[in-house]
């Protein structure tokens, strides 16, 4: 197996790992960045992101996520095409495998690997997303201001989706599978208060219709079999997000259900050189922007933890 030294390895090219890069790059560390199996990140997969600033006219976010890139090479960011497919945090320099082949020793390593919404996997879903179809309330709730959308889940998430949406569309339906949410009880109660809320029990999505854009959505009761067209242009899954650490566990602490878990206000984790930043460690807020703000802190955490760790090695070697 081949071997290389870098000082700063960046894991996954989100708007977290490019932000990292950027400053990483500008402040001479030469980060080495692997992008993964989707180069650019969640964004690729989506059409407008209206809501970076600094993009007044809006912009898709394939289009962005290629200027992120651009940015980074630009200061010099070795930017790879590689997956990282396993890691031992056990020892300093850490190391980390690309692709099961080839051993990395990184003197830092800055996690990014952001995570992936999870879909129902129905009919016209993949088809429909970005056209109507969407897991994210914040970032394209604003698309559908005065017209009527449905959000599928049951827990917390689903239920603060369905609140933001409340403010924006015209009618909200929240499809439940059971006959009951898993929402916090003041959740609940909050949606109870929505006037255009609508929560339809042991109801499952079958399929979503529509050409361009999403037109309709055929719903059925598990418990009566009964199928129910509602119309609506928006429809938005809740059914939770999977953070995508599976190769840092036994490493780095996590709650439990794997978002990495920092030192607050910082990017540290309980390794030393290992930081992380992104929705790998944000649960709450997973957008672009607080991605590339902790990708910012993750770089600047790595280049202090380099110098300090240079300058123990230098005090080490004169003490013997
Ligand atoms: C459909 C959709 C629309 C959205 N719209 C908006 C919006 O309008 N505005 C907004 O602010 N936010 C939006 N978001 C949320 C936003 O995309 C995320 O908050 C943001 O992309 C998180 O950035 P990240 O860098 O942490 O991770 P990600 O964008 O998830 O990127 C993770 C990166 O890590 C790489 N990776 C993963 N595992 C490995 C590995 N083992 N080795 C190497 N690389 C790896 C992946 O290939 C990827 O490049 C949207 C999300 C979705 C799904």
């Amino acid at each position: 197996m081949t071997s290389e030294k870098v000082s700063c390895l960046i894991i996954g090219s989100g708007p977290a790992g490019y932000t990292a890069a950027i400053y990483a790059s500008r402040a001479g560390l030469n980060p080495v960045l692997y992008q993964g199996a989707q180069p650019g990140g969640q964004l690729t997969i989506t059409t407008e992101v209206d809501n970076f600033p600094g993009y007044p006219d809006g912009v898709t976010g394939p289009e962005m996520m290629i200027q992120f890139e651009n940015q980074a090479r630009r200061f010099g960011t070795d930017i790879r095409y590689g997956m990282i497919t396993e890691v031992d945090f056990t020892s300093y320099p850490h190391k980390v495998i690309v692709d099961g082949k080839k051993e990395i020793i990184a003197e830092s390593v800055i996690v990014s690997t952001g995570a992936s919404a999870k879909w129902l996997g129905i009919e016209g879903e993949e088809r429909l997303n970005g056209h109507g179809v969407s897991a994210c309330a914040v970032c394209d709730g604003f698309f559908f201001r005065g017209q009527d959308v449905v959000v599928v889940g049951a827990g917390d998430t689903a239920a603060e989706e369905a609140s933001y949406l409340a403010k924006l569309a015209r009618k909200v339906y929240l499809l439940v599978r059971r006959d009951e949410m898993r929402a916090s009880k003041i959740m609940q109660k909050r949606l109870e208060t929505l006037p255009n809320v609508e929560i339809l029990w042991n109801t499952e999505t079958v399929k979503l219709n529509g050409e361009h854009g999403l037109e309709s959505v055929e719903v059925r009761n598990n418990k009566t079999g009964e199928e129910t067209v509602l119309n609506a242009t928006g429809f938005f899954v809740a059914i939770g997000h999977k953070p995508n650490t599976d190769i840092f566990k036994g490493y780095l602490n996590m709650d439990e259900t794997g978002y990495i878990q920092t030192i607050p206000g910082s990017s540290c984790t309980n390794i030393k050189g290992v930081f992380a930043c992104g929705d790998a460690q944000d649960n709450v807020y997973r957008q672009a922007v607080t991605a590339a703000g902790t990708g910012c802190m993750a770089a600047l955490d790595a280049e202090r933890f380099l110098m300090e760790h240079e300058v123990e090695v230098m005090l080490e070697e004169s003490a013997s």
